[in-house]
């Protein structure tokens, strides 16, 4: 079955488009919105809030099927509002999902007819490529973690070199607060900040690109739950707090918190 507009517009939970595997799945349409009309963005929030309320309306131990739907939903429209007021933000995820989409399948088309496309497509509609995204997100965002150590490091080996080869002498604290100067000012230039917005670029995608975030451990833990803090409002991380397991969403909590 080849992949269809229902499939890159889809807002229900349950698409299993063959044609695209899932990689064309529901983000088109939903960067469609975030340019949409402010009216379209209201109604389409004002569906997930009415199937919150009407799946909440009666106390249950566990929350229905149509309530986690309809929470992860108002993480959506909180994202499609985040972009609508962030164009760049907006062009980051498009060009992302364009070059994902567009240049991926080619690259594997080998190894997709070695294993039977039709049968490798299905599988991946279960989640596959939101999956692979938010392992994606999670390890570049280790990564930046890394690249935060990057200071003390630098401070440490100067240190050492200099008392090495004998070098004039200078305070350590000065010589460190040079190192913290610099790696301040080394994030401020205009190329640095990019690894932070490929992060959260590709933590949209992969919210966007999925089925049914409410399913999915791996997209509530490394996407909605970092996006908590700067895209996703109060309101909805407390609806996810009822959807989810706590240690999903160790930010969420802290931010709630706070
Ligand atoms: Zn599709
Ligand atoms: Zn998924």
């Amino acid at each position: 079955m080849a992949h269809t507009s229902g499939c890159a517009e889809a807002q229900k939970h349950k698409c299993v488009c063959g044609g695209c595997g899932g990689l064309e799945h529901g983000w088109r349409g939903h960067l469609r919105l975030a340019v949409a009309p402010p009216a379209d963005r209201a109604a389409f929030r004002a569906r997930a809030d009415a199937a919150w309320s009407t799946a909440t309306r009666r106390k249950r131990p566990e929350p229905s099927e149509r309530g986690k739907a309809a929470a992860t939903d108002t993480a959506i429209a909180d994202i499609v509002d985040w972009l609508a007021a962030n164009g760049r933000a907006i062009e980051q995820v498009e060009e992302l999902g364009t070059a994902i989409a567009g240049e991926a399948p080619p690259l594997l088309a080998p190894e997709l007819e070695a294993h039977g496309r039709t049968a490798c497509m299905k599988a991946m509609t279960d989640h596959f490529w939101c999956e692979l995204l938010a392992c994606f997100a999670r390890v570049l965002s280790d990564v930046k973690e890394q690249l935060d150590l990057a200071p003390g490091l630098v401070a440490r080996e100067i240190l050492a070199s200099r008392q090495a080869y004998k070098r004039s002498l200078l305070a350590d604290t000065v010589a460190r607060a040079a190192v913290h100067a610099t790696w301040e000012v080394v994030q401020r230039v205009s190329f640095a900040a990019r690894l932070d917005d490929l992060i959260r670029a590709v933590r949209i995608l992969a919210v966007l690109i999925c089925k049914a975030p409410e399913h999915h451990a791996a997209v509530a833990r490394n996407c909605l739950d970092p996006l908590s803090g700067e895209v996703i409002s109060t309101a909805t991380q407390e609806r996810l707090m009822q959807i989810f397991p706590a240690e999903w969403l160790q930010e969420t909590r802290t931010t709630l918190a706070s």
